[in-house]
């Protein structure tokens, strides 16, 4: 009985399928494995065929079942034929983490670039709205799921330099909320995973110096790793959490405690 317990517990996401943007690289990357190996089938979105690629085969090799998808998450159009791979491949979709992010420029209101503010509006906030688009009609065709949208800390707090990054994860936050609301009693529940500063290619242009006192910032005096922002949102996307919606989950070792 326990051991039947268990063994369910580690395929928690058979039958599952699953598209996950961003997926080639960190917090993505580490959340699409989780799922694998948990018996979800993935779908990995990545701008680049090749990185989506990497990792879908490295699933592959290791037993699970993934597909790599080549899409911008600022083209719609591109999120609509991102979801109707997964259902023309594998039959349905039920789980989505729009996840895809970029740091954006930074520096001071008046210091940064229109274009620049745009860009990151775009890729941080407007694309998890086109990716919801696509994604909520083929999550009710499959009878029900859950999405979990990537905000921040920075989606809870401000950060003087880094304006249209917390302007569009402040957005995510909301948006969240909206979907989560009006979808709530028809089968999907969509939440938000709010991770403070964590070890990925995102931040490998961070000086020493901003290094150090960014980790300051945490109360546990360090960054968080992809995986533990990946076992936060297997939770949220698992059944496990079928009474949590329209929520914001911190990941951030104390960080928005004080
Ligand atoms: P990452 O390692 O850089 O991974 C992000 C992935 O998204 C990359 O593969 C990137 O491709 C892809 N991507 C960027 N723009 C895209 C677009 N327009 N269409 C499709 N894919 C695109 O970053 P990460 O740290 O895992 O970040 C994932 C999410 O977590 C982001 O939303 C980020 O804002 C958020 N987050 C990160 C941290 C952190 O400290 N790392 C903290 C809080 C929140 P390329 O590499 O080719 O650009």
């Amino acid at each position: 009985m326990g051991k039947k317990m268990y063994s369910n517990y580690n395929k928690r996401f058979e039958g599952r399928i699953a598209l996950v943007t961003g997926g080639a690289s960190g917090i993505g990357k580490a959340t699409a494995a989780k799922l694998a190996r948990q018996g979800g089938t993935v779908v990995i979105v990545d701008l680049r065929l090749d990185g989506a690629k990497a990792v879908a085969d490295d699933i592959t090799k290791e037993g699970g079942n993934a597909l790599p998808f080549a899409a911008d998450v600022t083209d719609p159009k591109a999120m609509a034929e991102a979801v109707a791979f997964a259902e023309k491949k594998f039959g349905a979709l039920h789980l989505a983490f729009n996840n895809a992010g970029i740091t954006g420029q930074s520096g001071l209101l008046a210091d940064i670039d229109i274009d620049g503010y745009r860009k990151v509006i775009e890729v941080n906030l407007n694309a998890v709205f086109y990716g919801m688009h696509a994604e909520i009609p083929a999550i009710l065709r499959a009878g029900g799921g859950a999405i979990v949208n990537t905000s921040s800390i920075l989606g809870l707090v401000g950060e003087a330099t880094a304006v249209g990054y917390v302007t569009a994860k402040h957005g995510v936050t909301g948006l969240t909320k909206a979907a989560a609301l009006g979808y709530a009693n028809k089968g999907i529940r969509i939440n938000s995973v709010h991770p403070g500063y964590i070890d990925t290619p995102l931040l490998s242009n961070l000086s020493a110096g901003a290094r150090q006192h960014l980790v300051s910032q945490h109360a546990q005096g360090r960054f968080g790793t992809d995986e533990e922002v990946a076992d936060a949102v297997a939770f949220l996307l698992s059944d496990r959490a079928s009474f949590v919606s329209g929520s914001q989950f911190v990941v951030d070792g104390g960080y928005t405690a004080h």
